[in-house]
């Protein structure tokens, strides 16, 4: 994991607390809950010193949501929210998946990950390079009780990355029925049709409920 970032907070005490570190990631969910009109009394993992680093070990997205917002709910005391996510590629049997941040062996490398993902599938012909993202949002409560909620986004991985966008995959990857990758896409028309977005406007209604 890389170095803790903080979330935009509201002056009030946080009622929510996010477990990820991932820059990138923690924009798109701010975001995203913000859309949903969930108060912005959100806290990041970087309010929480000495908040656990959980190991990503479940073989599922779910399994590693519930580990990392389970942790951190028990730590805080408060709601957790986790996503994980990744790549699931058709050419290489649903891979990267759980590894996608840490594929080419070097946590959270995007440049390299992508780099190495487009040379293993570089023979693979245009009509055979279905993927698609996924993503399982967590909501645990300090009771224990958890909620989650998946979501994903179909489509096809071109061979030379295009736009600036995003981040990870996004600069390979075009959603069905576009022609633009999602690095080309803006921020809005992404969480309208983005793995992240759908799963955590599943969580919705149980966010609303304890914010
Ligand atoms: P994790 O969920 O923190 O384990 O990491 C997910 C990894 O999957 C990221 O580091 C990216 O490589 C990839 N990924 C997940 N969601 C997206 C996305 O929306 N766009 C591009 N890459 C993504």
């Amino acid at each position: 994991m890389t170095a803790p970032e903080r979330v935009v907070t509201s002056p009030s005490p946080p009622r929510l607390v996010l477990a990820t570190a991932n820059r990138h990631k923690i924009i798109e969910l701010t975001r995203i809950l913000a859309d949903l009109a969930v108060p912005a009394a959100l806290a990041g993992l970087g309010e929480f010193p000495g908040a656990p680093d959980v190991a990503e070990t479940g073989v599922t997205f779910a399994e590693n949501a519930l580990l990392k917002a389970t942790a951190l709910a028990r730590f805080t005391g408060l709601p957790a929210i986790a996503d994980d996510s990744g790549l699931c590629v058709d050419a290489l049997h649903g891979m990267p998946g759980v590894l996608s941040a840490r594929w080419s062996g070097r946590h959270g490398d995007d440049a390299a990950n992508l780099r190495l993902l487009l040379d293993q599938i570089r023979d693979v012909p245009d009509d055979r390079r279905h993927a698609h993202f996924a993503c399982a949002a967590a909501l645990v409560l300090p009771s224990g009780a958890e909620h989650v909620s998946e979501g994903s986004v179909h489509g096809w991985l071109v061979r030379e990355p295009r736009g600036s966008n995003g981040f990870g995959y996004d600069p390979i990857f075009v959603p069905d029925g576009d022609d633009r990758t999602l690095a080309e896409h803006g921020d809005a028309e992404k969480d309208a049709i983005s793995h992240r977005g759908r799963a955590l406007r599943g969580l919705a209604p149980v966010i609303a409920a304890v914010s």
